[in-house]
């Protein structure tokens, strides 16, 4: 590619115009001014580019140059990715301070991977093996609970003509050679691939098993699938942060990847110090293991915030290409349509509503819609699977606006973080009226093979219970509660217990802030069970008063603190709250 050089004409913020860069493409990566600054067109007018510079542009002048590299913002795929953290173009950001403090220099083309380490690869495949697209060629023991599949890379299929033997490379070594059907492919542990464009697959499947999250009002209410979508939205100090890292910590997906997008800086300081010291409940190890960050904070160039998300989700495909479940979090999405929003301002666009681009809603489908359960490219039959949950934060909480709005256009799983529910220190803020998975039905025979066969009768039965609570409790406030009578006075009770003793579940507990499916299924069952016993025993005329000072109650409120790692142990607990219910009733039955 031959290259072309342009010169600056105007300068606005994260924008530069240069004249003379013919042939230039749609987000061509270009480096401008003196230090190279890294920048990506997106705007062609006749002669003249825009540029969408990654970096701060002060000190630019008009007149400076404009280089275009005839490549696309992309990505470099391999070992080494596992642990990192990135900014929103794959710069490695080794500490917290970079992170959060003063940003890498400028201009820098830094390795987003260690070039210098050696890891252990083991080849699968030998000389002479026809391979195409998405084979597996060998692996990589990246970290103790992460196996690193080394794929040959889409677009390539031939004949290996060399593999290395089992030993220690590094990322610029070459492994393998293969003849296809233009000349020899040198392949190594790496390989690149453009942000903005999703990877090949082959098929998308269905969504019939769900990411579980450990959060009781996720699972049992509003579960997202594997491979599905799922927006958070909430005003500020409900919980949105709280609950995606909730998912980044405990959601069943071998590799999370986690967007902090124009967060302030001490949150995704928190995120930085807080998951290195996480362990893993599968494997014991330290969540980093598993987990990516691509961080983006509030103090980072404006179009880098903007990148981050594809970035994101690019590193999430390639190892669901390697027939893994990913999980991607993005928080929070209004900072990187803010991001967009700037930018289009200073093209100069027609703006839309609220000043945001006209295409914020087809940008952000461009987005979810990377999300997916597929049967991978490659010989073998592989399953894996991108999840994205995306926080919205809507000024005041205002789920009107555009960000929020278009957001549910797209994403199945709506959890409304509720402003009331959070100043009552009700956590998860996740109303349990106003939001839906559109996931659940598709999901119902996972949950009864996991939990039980009674599984959807349990939900169902509980979720009528909240929406009558909703009703009986209007009434109460027009004429009191003592004008109820005790059959609806019961359903209030059986509400409390569902919403305290279930749906309430402290991230901060140490027990409490993950929940197995065994112990979500026993503690609904349990309640569901003392609502049918109070339901008998108000129907033979006792009191309200005497069900609710059973001992039994105060145990069904502490439910959730019981420890769950044994499970026999766990089951008999519940199997004896069981007995204990029925036997308490039977007493003051009798007497
Ligand atoms: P947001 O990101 O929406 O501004 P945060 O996620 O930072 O809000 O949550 C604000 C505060 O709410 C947290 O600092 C924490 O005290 C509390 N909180 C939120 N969710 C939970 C939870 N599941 N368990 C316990 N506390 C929570």
């Amino acid at each position: 590619m031959t290259t072309r050089i342009g010169t600056i004409q105007r300068i606005a913020g994260p924008l530069i115009e240069a004249d003379g860069l013919f042939g230039v493409t749609m987000f061509e990566v270009c480096r401008v001014g003196a230090e190279e600054l890294i920048g990506e067109v997106n705007r062609i007018v006749g002669d003249r580019a825009y540029i969408q510079v990654y970096e701060e542009t002060s000190g630019l002048k008009p007149g400076e140059k404009a280089v275009a590299t005839g490549t696309s913002l992309d990505v470099e795929l391999g070992p080494g990715l596992v642990g990192s953290i990135f900014d929103g173009i794959q710069r490695p950001l080794p500490s917290i301070k970079e992170a959060v403090g003063d940003f890498i220099t400028r201009g820098i083309t830094a390795d987003p991977l260690p070039v210098d380490k050696k890891w252990h690869f083991q080849p699968t495949m030998e000389k002479g093996t026809s391979v195409s697209q998405g084979d597996v060629l060998g692996t990589v023991q990246e970290t103790s609970v992460f196996l690193h599949k080394i794929l040959v890379p889409p677009g390539i299929e031939g004949k290996i003509t060399q593999i290395v033997p089992p030993g220690d490379y590094t990322i610029r070594e070459v492994i393998a050679q293969v003849q296809t059907a233009t000349g020899k492919e040198d392949l190594k542990l790496t390989q690149r691939w453009p942000v903005r464009i999703g990877r090949p697959y082959k098929t998308k499947i269905s969504t019939e098993v769900p990411l579980y999250t450990g959060q009781r009002v996720i699972d049992t209410f509003f579960p997202v699938a594997k491979g599905g979508t799922g927006a958070i939205p909430g005003g500020f100090g409900t919980g949105k942060t709280v609950t995606l890292h909730q998912l980044a910590k405990w959601a069943d997906a071998e590799i999370i990847v986690y967007v902090g997008c124009g967060e302030r800086g001490n949150e995704m300081t928190e995120v930085l110090e807080d998951f290195p010291k996480l362990k893993d409940p599968k494997s014991g190890k330290s969540l980093m293991e598993r987990t990516l960050l691509v961080a983006n904070t509030s103090n980072m160039p404006v179009a880098a915030r903007e990148a981050s998300i594809y970035t994101g989700i690019t590193l999430a495909e390639y190892f669901r290409d390697q027939g893994y479940n990913v999980a991607l979090m993005a928080d929070s999405t209004s900072r990187w349509a803010e991001a967009l929003r700037e930018i289009s301002g200073r093209l100069e666009e027609m703006p839309g509503e609220e000043g945001y681009p006209a295409y914020l809603g087809s940008r952000l489908a461009d987005f979810y819609e990377r999300a997916g359960r597929v049967q991978t490219l490659g010989t073998d039959y592989r399953v894996g699977s991108v999840t994205v949950t995306g926080a919205v934060s809507p000024a005041g909480g205002d789920f009107s606006e555009p960000v929020t709005q278009s957001t549910l256009r797209i994403t199945k799983v709506f959890w409304a973080l509720d402003k009331d529910m959070a100043s009552r220190r009700f956590f998860p803020a996740i109303n349990y009226l106003q939001s839906y998975s559109l996931y659940k039905d598709e999901l119902v025979p996972w949950y009864q093979k996991k939990m039980g066969s009674d599984w959807p009768e349990l939900t169902e039965e509980s979720l009528s219970i909240l929406q009558r609570d909703k009703e009986l409790r209007e009434i109460v406030q027009l004429v009191g509660p003592d004008a109820l009578p005790e059959r609806e006075r019961a359903i209030l009770e059986a509400a409390r217990m569902v919403k305290e003793d279930y749906l309430m579940q402290s991230a901060l507990h140490p027990i409490d802030t993950y929940c197995p499916e065994l112990k979500s299924y026993w503690m609904l069952k349990i309640i569901m069970a003392f609502w049918q016993r109070m339901r008998q025993a108000i129907d033979e005329g006792i009191p309200l008063r005497r069900i609710i000072a059973l001992p039994v109650v105060g145990k069904i409120a502490r439910m959730k603190v019981q420890p769950h790692e044994d499970v026999k142990v766990m089951e008999q607990y519940f199997k004896d709250l069981e007995n204990e219910i029925n036997n308490e009733f039977i007493s003051i039955e009798v007497n």
